[in-house]
């Protein structure tokens, strides 16, 4: 589906910054709704499966509760390699974490979340958390006010890749973010919270 030939270029356009891996984004056109979250961990660029990490076991339940399989979504991210950072935390050798991606990072990968959007063409996207809502929508509001909460909007493509400026489609989606998977491992209590915005989400499926 995505042009080889465009992964190659933002491989490019990503190599200056501290970020390894490549996980390609999986799903079928068409799918039932496409999930957006914001990159790759170590697990993911090991075996290539997007959201088969920790953050990802929690991401399988949403998926049960939905009554969903993979074979019936889509399933991407704003950047596709692992951002990596240095530390050397209390007692351990020195060695690579997980970091957020920065602006620069995100705009390096944006044409293939465009590229996937428009192949797919997904009647839902549900960004997961903030980087993928940004990614998406160009603003950062409190999560816990936008959460759970269906927008029909039109979205964000990177339509300058020198610049690294964004425009938005003429198409207009139907848009439900949730919280990141891997939230829940730092706060627990937002269970309750993901579980009534995954029930908004089966009232736009279902
Ligand atoms: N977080 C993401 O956004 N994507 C993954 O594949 C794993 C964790």
């Amino acid at each position: 589906m995505l042009s080889e030939d465009l992964i190659k270029q933002c491989q490019k356009r990503i190599k200056p910054y501290d970020c390894e891996g490549f996980v390609y984004g999986k799903g079928p056109q068409h799918p039932v709704v496409m999930f957006v979250g914001e990159a790759p961990g170590e697990t993911e660029i090991n075996n290539g499966i997007p959201f088969s990490g920790r953050a990802g076991q929690h991401f399988n339940q949403y998926l049960g509760y939905l009554g969903l399989s993979r074979t019936d979504i889509y399933i991407t991210s704003a950047v596709r390699s692992r951002p990596y950072k240095w530390e050397k935390r209390r007692g351990k050798e020195p060695r690579k974490y997980n970091r957020t991606p920065n602006q620069k990072e995100i705009a390096a990968h944006a044409p293939i979340l465009d590229a996937e959007i428009k192949w797919s063409n997904p009647p839902i996207i549900v960004p997961m958390g903030r980087i993928a809502y940004w990614r998406l929508l160009g603003n950062s509001p409190r999560m816990d006010e936008v959460t759970g909460v269906p927008i029909e909007t039109a979205v964000r493509f990177l339509d300058d890749w020198e610049k690294n400026t964004y425009s938005f489609t003429a198409k207009t989606y139907t848009i439900l973010p949730i919280y990141h998977p891997a939230a829940v491992l730092y706060r627990r209590s937002l269970e309750t919270d993901i579980y009534e915005h995954l029930d908004e989400l089966k009232k736009l499926l279902f």
